[in-house]
């Protein structure tokens, strides 16, 4: 039966596996000579792919979902652990903060700002307690709303703080979390970036 794919994840060996619409799993290997498919190696070459069809032979053999329900608990420590974590940001525990996240885990801030970019876990230790530097008097976050559903939180908060620099900071973010066995496997966090550059950043953009 031909299904199409609805989405995307790496196994444990970082090997790429498509989420097919009926609920099964399949391995899409680029390994050549035995199988080429060049495009899985890149987020544009997989978002081109998504409604693609490939056969599927666990729905012709009748098997059952490869899909995995994550327990309501584990749902809802997701939850706790990403509260926890926004008080520990707010109050620049760099420890606390590098720990959360897993050995291979990702902070992705988007934009093209000077501090963007995807960092990893010892460049998230490093600068993680500079926040302290940057606000003296700490980083406020008001939580306006979390969602949590299978392994990701979505949360809409207002970060808010006096600036090093005198200047009053105000930014509006949506942070996705996305937890693995209790740890934060990836945080990205999308903000009003011109309030990064314009406070954070003193006016300096990019070259
Ligand atoms: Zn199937």
């Amino acid at each position: 039966m031909q299904q199409a794919i609805a989405g995307y994840h790496q196994d444990e060996h970082r090997d790429w596996v498509a989420e097919l619409a009926c609920g099964h799993y399949q391995h899409v290997r680029h390994q050549p000579p035995l199988a080429e498919r060049p495009w899985v190696e890149s987020a544009e070459g997989r978002a081109s792919m998504l409604g693609h069809l490939l056969r599927c032979k666990k729905c012709d053999l009748g098997a059952p979902a490869d899909q995995p329900r994550v327990p309501r608990a584990v749902v809802e420590s997701n939850r706790q652990r990403t509260l926890e974590l926004i008080q520990a940001i707010a109050r620049g525990d760099a420890n606390t903060i590098a720990d959360t996240y897993a050995d291979d885990g990702k902070l992705h801030t988007m934009g093209n700002t000077l501090i963007s970019g995807i960092y990893d876990k010892s460049q998230i230790r490093q600068f993680a307690g500079s926040v302290l530097e940057a606000f003296p008097e700490g980083l406020h976050y008001t939580v306006n709303a979390v969602t949590a559903e299978g392994d990701r939180v979505a949360v809409e908060a207002t970060g808010q703080g006096r600036h090093v620099s005198g200047q009053d900071y105000i930014n509006h973010y949506h942070f996705l979390f996305t937890w693995r066995d209790g740890k934060l496997l990836e945080l990205k966090e999308y903000m009003d970036t011109e309030a990064v550059t314009e406070v954070l950043c003193g006016g300096a953009r990019p070259e």
